[in-house]
């Protein structure tokens, strides 16, 4: 497994905390010293994470969380959220825009259009917000990072995944201008493909798939956490999270 970088003291929000990948993220940067603010709608999934986050406090003294419930196609509350932030603390050095929904996958022509509406509300416009909500936070870091999750739906073509294929695309987008604007800045921006990961996501992708013969979240969130690492030099890359392939695309300028 990948070394965790040290977090300590780090302020780290985290979406889509209640469960999956990124409930491993939020519980493995707390095990690293980080405060986390964990948003997500469920209020069971995000308690159980503070659960986990003060049991391993007890035992090492390390890690905190703020539990925030929200909806993301909520867009002032994500405005909110910003705000909040920079009352309590005054900066951010962490953001991972995990959350996500896959919608359905069906040809592109029966995709009911409430369905396309709710992938891109969650996926893009939400991520946007966000970012346009903790962009001045995090440049107020002293080593800001920001994790964008991708997918390799963005750049394969697969037949009945249009919508999520297309969000993803678009999140990379956000993901590589952001990273454009702040390139002289100490804010390194990436995105991350997970790859296949033993999720509810994934178990509605792929009902007939055997869910052992995929990795567990936490073997993807241990990759994945070298990205918030503040020794971290690139930005406006796409990662891969595989376990045994920490490896990058490159991508065209
Ligand atoms: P899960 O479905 O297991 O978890 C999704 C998370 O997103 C949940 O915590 C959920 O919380 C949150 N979420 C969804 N909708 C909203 C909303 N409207 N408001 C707030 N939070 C929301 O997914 P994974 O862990 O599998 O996926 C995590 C990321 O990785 C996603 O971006 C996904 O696209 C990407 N990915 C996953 C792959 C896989 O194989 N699993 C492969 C490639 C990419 P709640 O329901 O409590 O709100």
């Amino acid at each position: 497994m990948t070394p965790a970088p040290d977090l300590s003291n780090r302020i780290a929000l985290v979406t889509g905390a209640s469960r999956g990948i990124g409930y491993h993220i939020a519980r493995q940067m707390a095990a690293a010293g980080a405060h986390v603010i964990a948003v997500a709608r469920t209020v069971g999934g995000l308690e159980e994470l503070d659960d986990e986050i003060k049991a391993e406090r007890a035992r090492t003294g390390r890690g905190e969380a703020t539990l925030v419930p929200l909806d993301l196609t909520d867009m002032q509350g994500i405005d909110r959220l910003g705000g909040a932030i920079n009352d309590r603390w005054g900066k951010l050095d962490i953001l991972v825009a995990n959350a996500g929904v896959l919608g359905v996958i069906a040809p592109i022509g029966h995709v009911e259009a409430k369905v396309f509406d709710k992938v891109m509300a969650v996926n893009v416009t939400a991520t946007w917000r966000l970012i346009r909500s903790v962009d001045p936070l995090l440049r107020l870091s002293d080593a800001g990072r920001a994790i964008l999750l991708s997918s390799g739906a963005a750049h394969s073509a697969r037949a009945f995944w249009a919508p999520y294929a297309a969000s993803k695309a678009a999140v990379e987008a956000l993901g590589r201008s952001w990273a454009d604007e702040t390139r002289n800045m100490k804010l390194r921006v990436n995105c991350v493909d997970p790859g296949r990961t033993r999720t509810a996501m994934r178990a509605q992708a792929a009902p007939g798939e055997d869910p052992a013969t995929l990795p567990h979240p936490s073997e993807i969130a241990a990759n994945i956490l070298p990205l918030a690492s503040p020794e971290l030099t690139e930005t406006g890359r796409i990662f891969q999270a595989k376990p045994q392939r920490w490896v990058s695309y490159r991508m065209p300028e």
